[in-house]
């Protein structure tokens, strides 16, 4: 079985052709500037460590995904013969809003529902419709499953999800929390509940922290609340979003500065977080170093960052009884040693001995944080949400043949 899964941004697109029952990756790139000058694909085969950059106009994502198939079929470095020997493609789509507890089969009537909820992800939700359609087009046939970035959030009780606004808000407006980042909190729960050995019961947070991150609590397997909102917007600090504010400062701003709308959304969205505060970069990097060389701004970027994490750790930590396992993942989660020496910094009394030699030294792979004697497990571990894709593509498609 081979799947090709496809997460379309608004001017670029991954893709990875991969056997989702043994995980083995055939094939992995990135098309860039789409609709942009300077458009390039990247194509890589890691079994035989090939790579190549491929410069050409790529105006649509149609011709960006006609490259991509051009490449994985190509005689010379291609891994397939044709395209019949691609199984199923599944997508990668942002929000699903209340339609969608789990991934489906694309149907007209999926694509209309999709549609609906685009208005809850303007940017991005349009940019997956659109990579659904074209895959429709140039390989007609062939199943599309579409796997969604909320749906596994949607398992939070309503007091978890529901904002105190006036009640019409959620039934009229569909304001509510759905929260993001869900296919790596999905991931990363499962394996820490295998590295936990597979208990009856099990409290497990996720901590998925890259240029956007949340934070989630998984009960039982099942989601019982996350940091991200109506919008990713919300939660903790992020690489250059404010994540959550006292909702009173965004009129104050606005009005005081007289921004426009957009403006604002671009201040809160852009502007702020790591970039905010430090003032230099978003890049957690970036924000290291300068600490270390003593920069206050830097410094103080580094502690809000920890602090704000660990603020969820402890409410999760309260919300389920307890906690078994704190997990780590996204390129600042899986890499700084020092991030997450922060935010486990005081968490003794809740049972967290953190063994700060193996935190500090990088390793590949699965990771415990924790000495073996610490009543609560901490874990690095590597998200892969093109392999819950996959998978999810590859369930769907079997139980539907
Ligand atoms: P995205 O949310 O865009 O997928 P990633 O998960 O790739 O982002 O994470 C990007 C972040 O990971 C950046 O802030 C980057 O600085 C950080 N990062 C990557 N490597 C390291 C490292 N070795 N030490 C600290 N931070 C790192």
């Amino acid at each position: 079985m081979k799947v090709l899964v496809i997460n379309c941004g608004s001017s670029s697109l991954k893709y990875q052709l991969l056997n989702p029952e043994s995980g083995e990756l055939f094939a992995i790139g990135l098309c860039e500037r789409i609709g942009i000058e300077g458009s390039k694909m990247e194509y890589e085969t890691p079994a035989n460590d090939f790579e190549i950059e491929i410069k050409q106009d790529m105006p649509t994502h149609k011709e960006a995904l006609e490259l991509v198939i051009n490449a994985i079929t190509n005689p010379e470095y291609g891994v397939i013969k044709s395209v019949e020997e691609i199984d199923a493609i599944g997508h990668r789509v942002v929000h699903g809003g209340e339609k969608f507890a789990s991934s489906v089969l694309v149907t007209p009537e999926v694509m209309a529902a999709m549609e609906e909820c685009s208005e809850l992800a303007p940017l991005h939700n349009p940019a997956n419709l659109l990579g659904i359609r074209t895959m429709q087009e140039l390989m007609p046939g062939k199943p599309n499953v579409g796997v969604f970035d909320t749906s596994f959030h949607q398992t939070m009780p309503k007091e978890a999800y529901m904002y105190a606004l006036p009640y019409e808000d959620y039934t009229e407006l569909k304001v509510r929390k759905y929260g993001f980042h869900g296919t790596s909190h999905k991931f990363v729960s499962g394996v820490a509940q295998e590295l936990l050995g597979n208990p009856a019961e099990s409290k497990i947070i996720v901590c998925h922290l890259g240029n956007g991150g949340s934070i989630s609590a998984v009960k039982n397997g099942k989601c019982i609340d996350t940091t991200m909102g109506l919008t990713p917007l919300q939660g903790i600090m992020m690489g250059t979003r404010c994540g959550d504010i006292d909702p009173a400062a965004v009129l104050f701003i606005k009005n005081k500065r007289g921004l426009s709308d957009k403006e604002m959304d671009d201040r809160m969205n852009k502007q702020s977080g790591i970039l905010g505060v430090f003032g230099e970069s978003s890049d957690c990097r970036d924000m290291e170093i300068a600490a270390a060389a003593g920069n206050e701004r830097a410094l103080l970027a580094e502690n809000m960052f920890a602090y704000k994490i660990r603020g969820y750790v402890g409410n999760y930590a309260a919300q389920m009884g307890g906690v078994d396992a704190i997990c780590f993942t996204g390129g600042i989660g899986e890499n700084s040693g020092k991030v997450r020496e922060d935010v486990l910094r005081g968490l003794e009394f809740i049972g967290v001995e953190l063994d700060k030699e193996v935190n500090s030294k990088r390793q590949k792979g699965n990771v415990l944080l924790t000495k073996e004697t610490s009543k609560v497990k901490a874990f690095k571990i590597p998200t892969n949400e093109e392999l819950v894709i996959a998978r999810d593509t590859y369930e769907i498609v079997n139980a539907t043949k």
